[in-house]
């Protein structure tokens, strides 16, 4: 695999992984980007299909679902369908097994993602989540959790399992207060959850080195966490294919995020 980089990225990637060998502790930043070897598209591919005319930032936002709920809920069920079979890639897997052994070295490595799919979840690792739940469902009214086992079996379970989805697109009326159900996802210009957003701050304030990968950079406030972790005194690495203009990046690794995480975690190792 090395094969596929450039002499420049594998020259960097040895930078890299000195420094995350002697890191106490990491602070990780995941994005779209790290799920799109998955096959799931990020928010800045051009929409395929029947939803080609629209662009996501004008489906994800309360005003999107005021206006018309039926096709925000409809595009949900649809990339619902469109994620609902896939698996980790090698960098999700990379980066559990590296969790794991940072654990049992008594290092700490934290996993925030702006992710809504649980692919993380899915390779092993723990992860908070900035931006919701895409298998999540709550109130759009009163917020209580929804979910279709609870009201079709009488169940108190909260069921975030995706096994229990249904992709049709008829919209969903809350049993206590009638409002609609939505999708459990922070949407544009909605702010983030505060205990994730708190867990994700310090991570970032503590770390020694903050690593982004596969982020555009331009969503605030969690692009404010790389900066947060520069003005702590940490390295800052970034992993995109196409580089961002992020000025606080110190080492960047221009390769896609499956090629290059299993290799830098083989380098690590090898220290
Ligand atoms: P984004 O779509 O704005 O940017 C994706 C970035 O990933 C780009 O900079 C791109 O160059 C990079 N990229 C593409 N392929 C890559 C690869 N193989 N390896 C590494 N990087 C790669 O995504 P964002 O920065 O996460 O922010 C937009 C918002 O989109 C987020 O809030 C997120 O909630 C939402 N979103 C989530 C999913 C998901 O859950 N999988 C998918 C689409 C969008
Ligand atoms: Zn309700």
């Amino acid at each position: 695999m090395l094969a596929e980089l450039t002499p420049e990225i594998v020259i960097q990637m040895q930078r890299a992984a000195t420094l995350l060998q002697a890191a106490p502790r990491i602070c990780v930043l995941t994005g779209a980007g790290v799920s799109a070897e998955s096959g799931i598209p990020t928010f800045r591919d051009k929409q395929t299909g029947l939803w080609e005319q629209y662009r996501a930032e004008d489906l994800a936002s309360p005003a999107a679902f005021a206006r018309d709920p039926k096709l925000v809920w409809s595009w949900y069920q649809w990339r619902r369908q469109l994620v609902h079979d896939k698996m980790p890639n090698p960098a999700h897997q990379a980066l559990a097994e590296w969790q794991k052994n940072a654990e049992s070295s008594k290092r700490q490595l934290t996993l925030i993602t702006q992710n809504v799919d649980d692919l993380h979840e899915q390779a092993g690792s723990t992860v908070t989540h900035l931006h919701g739940y895409l298998w999540r469902n709550r109130c759009s009214q009163c917020d209580a959790s929804y979910n279709y086992e609870s009201t079709n079996h009488e169940s108190t379970h909260l069921n975030s399992s995706k096994d229990a989805i249904e992709f049709d697109d008829e919209l969903i009326a809350c049993p206590h207060c009638e409002g609609y159900i939505r999708p459990d996802i922070v949407w544009f210009g909605e702010s983030l959850p505060a205990s994730a957003w708190q867990t994700a701050e310090q991570a970032a304030a503590d770390c020694d080195v903050f690593i982004s990968v596969g982020t555009s950079s331009l969503v605030y406030p969690a692009t404010g966490l790389a900066q947060l972790a520069k003005q702590n005194g940490a390295t800052i690495i970034e992993i995109n294919p196409n580089p961002t203009l992020n000025t606080v990046v110190d080492i960047i690794l221009a390769a896609k995020a499956g090629v290059v995480m299993p290799l830098l975690l083989e380098q690590i190792k090898l220290l």
